[in-house]
């Protein structure tokens, strides 16, 4: 499998309030390596959750280029953009999106019931999950009865159930105390590095920025800072919009 898992060029992405449409994404680039943990960081509003949902998919881009895992995702229909999630895609929350009148290994288990697996293999998959991050004692654990930190962790061995090859997170640790936060992130991060997986981790949580292999700022609709790529500024389309934003 090819080493780039995703590769961006100017994507732009507005929403339309009314009448008025309002452009959010102004020209985003970006290359992921296979098996690199990105931090997508910047202010509250400049578009981090936007461009993780067109990563994963939710959402498309009105314009530019999109290649990810090898697929052309501007290309997709809504139904085939659903199975490329379903497939090779795996998401994590805030408030985590478990249900919690199951317990934590039926939790995990979920994605793989969507695909069909028979229940077994299911339930020993997401055993040796939950072993991963440190929870096969609380397996059985209906998830309320489970610490937040827990849950967050439930949660990333959920992502990871179908094997996805990518796993796409949205601000994981803001319901989380520092401790957990980090201990959770270390979970995730360890679990990443063992399966050889991508993972793309929205945060503005200071508390995590050691645990990224790069971090990639975003501001005003646009990548302004790459850690990797201090000395190679990001290259601009509109330069002298780029230099305001960058300020
Ligand atoms: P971030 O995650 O960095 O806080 P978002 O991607 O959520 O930023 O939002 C970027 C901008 O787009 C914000 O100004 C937000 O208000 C606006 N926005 C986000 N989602 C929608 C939507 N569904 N409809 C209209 N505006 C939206
Ligand atoms: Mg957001």
């Amino acid at each position: 499998m090819q080493n780039i898992v995703i590769q961006a060029a100017d994507l732009t992405k507005s929403y339309r309030n009314g009448g008025e449409a309002s452009l959010v994404l102004r020209g985003v680039h970006l290359s992921v390596a296979r098996g690199e943990c990105v931090f997508l960081v910047g202010p509250s509003g400049s578009g981090k959750t936007t461009l993780l949902s067109i990563l994963g998919c939710v959402l498309s881009a009105d314009t530019g280029q999109l290649d990810i895992l090898g697929v052309d995702a501007r290309q997709l229909s809504a139904a085939g953009q659903a199975h490329f999630r379903r497939e090779r895609i795996g998401f994590v929350f805030q408030r985590f999106h478990l249900f919690n009148a199951l317990t934590a290994v039926e939790n995990v288990s979920v994605p793989l019931s969507l695909l069909n697996w028979p229940k077994a293999r299911a339930r020993e998959r997401a055993l040796e999950l939950l072993q991963l991050v440190g929870l096969e004692e609380r397996a059985s654990y209906r998830v309320t009865r489970l610490s937040m930190g827990q849950r967050q962790r439930v949660a990333f061995a959920r992502a990871l159930a179908a094997n996805p090859d990518l796993i796409l997170a949205d601000e994981p640790t803001a319901s989380l105390d520092s401790e957990s936060g980090l201990k959770a992130m270390h979970a995730l991060k360890d679990l990443c590095h063992e399966l050889q997986k991508t993972v793309i981790v929205v945060t503005h949580d200071p508390r995590i920025y050691s645990l990224a292999d790069r971090i990639l700022r975003l501001h005003d609709g646009r990548v302004v800072g790459d850690s990797r790529g201090l000395r190679r500024p990001v290259k601009r389309q509109e330069p002298g919009i780029g230099r305001q934003a960058a300020a």
